[in-house]
C-alpha cells in the first residue's frame, strides 16, 4: 500500500497494478502503461526503500475496507506513525 502525499489518499499498489483513477482509465482501459504509484513502488522495491509492516489478517481486512470505503485508512496511518 502506498500513501499519496498530495491528495491524502492511500492506494493499493503492486508491481503491475494500482487502484488509482489514472491506472484504471489509462493503464487498463487504454493499455497505456503504469501510473506514478506503480513506478514509485518498483523504484522503492529495487532500492529496498520501504517500511514493512506485518499485520494480522483481520487488521489487513480493516485497512483494505477503509481504503475501499474512504480512500484512506486511519488504521494504516496509526500503524505507520506508531512504529
Ligand atoms: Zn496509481
Amino acid at each position: 500500500m502506498a500513501r499519496e502525499k498530495g491528495s491524502h489518499r492511500d492506494h493499493i499498489v503492486g508491481p503491475t497494478s494500482c487502484d488509482c483513477e489514472y491506472f484504471l482509465f489509462h493503464g487498463i482501459l487504454e493499455g497505456e502503461g503504469s501510473c506514478i504509484h506503480i513506478q514509485a513502488y518498483n523504484i522503492a522495491s529495487r532500492n529496498e526503500s520501504f517500511r514493512k509492516i506485518v499485520v494480522k489478517r483481520e487488521e489487513l481486512k480493516e485497512i483494505l475496507t477503509e481504503i475501499f470505503a474512504y480512500g484512506k485508512s486511519l488504521k494504516l496511518r496509526k500503524l505507520i506513525s506508531s512504529r
